[in-house]
């Protein structure tokens, strides 16, 4: 789809909005004015949204925006498009205009500014146009993850990542490397990384660390003596946490020795990850592992003395409907993870799901409502809420990813990552820290970036560590 934009450049804004009604296209400017486009301008004090086919405009929205106040013309301008392609091409929206990654942060904002309960509710029923049952969902979120923010406080948590595993999964974005070709590499990996690890935590000896999350990638691709050694680092290095989570997310990695290696270390919470308990989707997503390879490691875990597993599902998965969900909640059911995870698959940029695109018949926005509302009703049956939650672009029907749980089993990482009350170091090729800095203007939020790549992160580490020394000065001052 083209667009235009007039008097602003807030490209990222206009572009979420118009994907919701045209996913998975390219979004350019056009350079035939005769083709379809959509027009966004600022003009006059407001927000203005047009679209036009063979020249002239065939739908024109505009909304009065106090230009001065960056945040309403931002909304203005999002809720212009929104309104004026729902006339062009109506589409079911769910969380209606609201295109960012964590609806329950803009319920956390609204308290904030002293909004009750229900001027929440009307707020975003009316000026967002989201939904009732997403209303409800992200209160119950934004409720859930009060008291663990609240007890955060003061505190910065830590991520470490092992971009190894060992296949490349079908939807998979993330920094992952596939074994067969780089295991090699993986000892250099660890030396690098014992030395992010060694600086880093100089720096950090007088912090309070809530929680560590080492996930990936597969930190149970590495094998008994490299996970051993990445787990003494880290114990040598760093204060027990009050959480300690280990991925070990595919079950084709994992086995009773490195199960016990992890409680040995004190590991407190694993995830492990079938996405789906349907052999035939597990060898079209190119996990390689079965579904008696997930059970068997679930039961080898219970063994080891795991009491806190998580177990992450993916609805949207080429081929399924409700029936594969049902027979995946099914067997989740007779395991009782302490909680469980529901993805809606994205179609993500790296991809090779996205290259291959034309190879699949993507769920469609119904079937997916009615496989989340399988996932809502069966873990609300299994004692579990919903306790976090975020979405990304992309996602199938435009949905959400809900993390739920039985009680007293939230994951602290996950909702401290996602509500950006607190510092969050990263460690590992991929790594993305932030700081969270309280200021009297409200939180200032600065990022620090490690190198991708698993051969230049193992090559330009001291960089990496440069970059931390510079980026965590603001941390001394907590
Ligand atoms: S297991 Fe996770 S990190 Fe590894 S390839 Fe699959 S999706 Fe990517």
């Amino acid at each position: 789809m083209n667009y235009i934009l007039q008097n602003h450049d807030y490209t990222d804004d206009i572009v979420t909005t118009i994907m919701m009604f045209y996913p998975n296209e390219k979004y350019t400017q056009p350079t035939d004015t005769n083709e379809p486009c959509v027009i966004s301008a600022l003009q006059d004090g407001e927000a203005v949204a047009a679209y036009r086919k063979d020249g002239a405009a065939t739908a024109e929205i505009h909304i009065k925006t106090d230009v001065s106040n960056e945040h309403s013309v931002r909304f203005a301008l999002r809720t212009a498009v929104f309104r004026c392609l729902m006339q062009i091409k109506p589409i079911k929206a769910p969380w209606g205009t609201l295109t960012g990654v964590r609806p329950a942060k803009l319920v956390w904002k609204m308290w904030g500014e002293g909004l009750t309960d229900a001027e929440v509710y009307r707020s975003l029923s009316e000026d967002y146009f989201v939904t009732d049952e997403k209303i409800s969902l992200a209160m119950k979120v934004a409720k859930s993850e009060k008291r663990i923010v609240e007890n955060g406080r003061g505190k910065i948590g830590m991520y470490i990542g092992i971009p190894f595993c060992p296949t490349r999964c079908l939807y998979c974005s993330f920094t992952s490397y596939p074994l067969d070709k780089y295991e090699k590499k993986v000892d250099l990996y660890l030396d690098a990384l014992e030395k992010e690890i060694k600086f880093t935590a100089g720096l950090i000896e007088n912090l309070d660390l809530e929680s560590i999350y080492i996930g990936g990638g597969t930190p149970t691709s590495l094998n008994e003596k490299q996970l051993e050694r990445l787990l003494t680092m880290v114990s040598k290095n760093f204060k027990k946490p009050l959480e300690y989570t280990a991925e070990a997310g595919r079950p084709d990695t994992i086995n009773l020795e490195k199960l016990r290696i992890l409680k040995d270390f004190d590991v407190s919470r694993i995830s492990i990850n079938p996405q789906t308990l349907n052999d035939e989707t597990l060898e079209a997503i190119g996990r390689r592992h079965t579904v008696s390879e997930f059970y068997r490691a679930f039961e080898l875990a219970r063994q080891a003395g795991h009491d806190h597993i998580n177990t992450d599902i993916i609805l949207g998965l080429p081929g399924e409907n409700e029936s594969h969900i049902t027979n995946t909640m099914n067997g989740l059911e007779r395991l009782s993870p302490e909680s469980i995870t529901v993805h809606t698959l994205a179609v993500k940029r790296a991809s090779r799901l996205k290259e291959t695109l034309e190879n699949y018949d993507l769920t469609d926005f119904d079937l997916m409502e009615k496989m989340l509302d399988i996932t809502a009703k069966r873990t609300a049956q299994m004692g579990m809420q919903p306790y976090y939650m975020y979405r990304q672009k992309n996602m199938l029907g435009n949905f959400e990813n809900v993390g739920y749980c039985k009680q007293g089993c939230e994951c602290i990482y996950n909702v401290q990552i996602m509500e950006e009350q607190q510092s969050i170091i990263a460690l590992g090729a991929g790594g993305s820290t932030k700081t969270v800095e309280k200021t009297p203007q409200g939180d200032k939020i600065e990022r620090i970036f490690n190198v991708k790549s698993v051969d230049d992160y193992i090559t330009r580490i001291d960089e990496m560590i440069q970059r931390k020394e510079k980026g965590l000065e603001i941390l001394k001052n907590e």
